[in-house]
């Protein structure tokens, strides 16, 4: 295995352990997502995005902002949402906790036992439609729904999402799984079974470098591309980058406008069900390895 993606991996399964001593009922969130941050950074890693908690009937891209003062309730069903990138080489996982609490023990189950599945299954030319069956037919089997529009991805070198979707049910599709690294990541849910935007999440990343007319703007965003490249970077981060800035929210905003930027939406669940994910990133070659192993 290549030495980065290899390291990226030990720090991800250390990260994963030291994370869940952090879901302690009234803790800040932002205190959580700054910790594990902190730890990937500890550990000679760098977070590949935001760390991402979404709570009970939102599915993803929740992080806390800079003055989020949210904090984690007994009884939440909490999604943590990792990524950890050496020079590039990305590891992205997730799990699900109910906090100090098991009524959605079944549905936490669920997504976990897809990916279960998943593992068993993943290999060099598999078919994308057939890892999708078998991730619907597990949900159904615990009397929940997948969520449809929500769906693994290919990574590559700085590229969280490369090109190939790895749906959460049957979609029928023949494209096959060729070499490389890809997450698998089966969303749960007691509703019916979609996400919608429900918010904006400051998060970001850079879509189009392009030169700037604006000369602030651009020198800011030379900074931000040098960082984090095409990986999703959140406003905190900014806040944290540019301390003595004070138009940063205005220049983030022109660089929407310019396209250099897209800004992800925070995901619920259409019917405000709840929602379970399990995640883990896998390297397929002539075999395949599970590069966290938190299932
Ligand atoms: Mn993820
Ligand atoms: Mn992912």
């Amino acid at each position: 295995m290549i030495e980065e993606l290899e390291k990226a991996s030990k720090i991800a399964r250390d990260v994963y352990n030291y994370s869940k001593s952090l879901l302690k009922p009234d803790t800040y969130l932002i205190e959580i997502a700054e910790k594990i941050e902190e730890k990937i950074i500890d550990l000679g890693g760098f977070p590949a995005f935001p760390v991402n908690l979404s709570i009970n009937e939102i599915a993803a891209h929740y992080t806390p902002d800079i003055n989020d003062r949210s904090i984690l309730k007994e009884g939440d069903l909490i999604k943590v949402d990792i990524g950890v990138h050496v020079d590039g080489y990305i590891v992205d996982f997730a799990y699900t906790y109910e906090v100090n609490d098991n009524k959605y023990e079944d549905l936490v189950l669920a997504s976990k036992e897809a990916l279960k599945r998943v593992k068993t299954i993943i290999r060099k030319d598999i078919e994308l439609g057939i890892i999708g069956k078998e991730v619907e037919e597990t949900i159904k089997k615990y009397g929940y729904k997948p969520i449809y529009n929500l769906t693994g991805h290919k990574i590559e070198r700085y590229l969280l999402h490369a090109s190939i979707n790895i749906p959460n049910y049957d979609n029928g599709s023949q494209t096959k799984i060729s070499e490389g690294i890809y997450a698998v990541e089966p969303f749960a849910t007691n509703g019916i079974g979609f996400v919608k935007d429900c918010g904006s999440s400051k998060i970001y990343s850079v879509v189009n470098y392009k030169p700037l007319r604006n000369l602030n703007a651009r020198k800011i965003l030379d900074n931000i591309y040098n960082k984090y490249k095409y990986l999703p970077f959140c406003k905190r981060w900014i806040y944290r980058d540019f301390k003595d800035l004070n138009n940063i929210d205005l220049i983030i905003n022109y660089l929407i406008k310019e396209k250099v930027l897209i800004e992800y939406k925070i995901l619920c669940e259409q019917s405000k069900g709840l929602v379970s994910q399990f995640e883990t990133t896998f390297l397929i070659n002539n075999g395949v390895k599970d590069l966290v192993e938190i299932i």
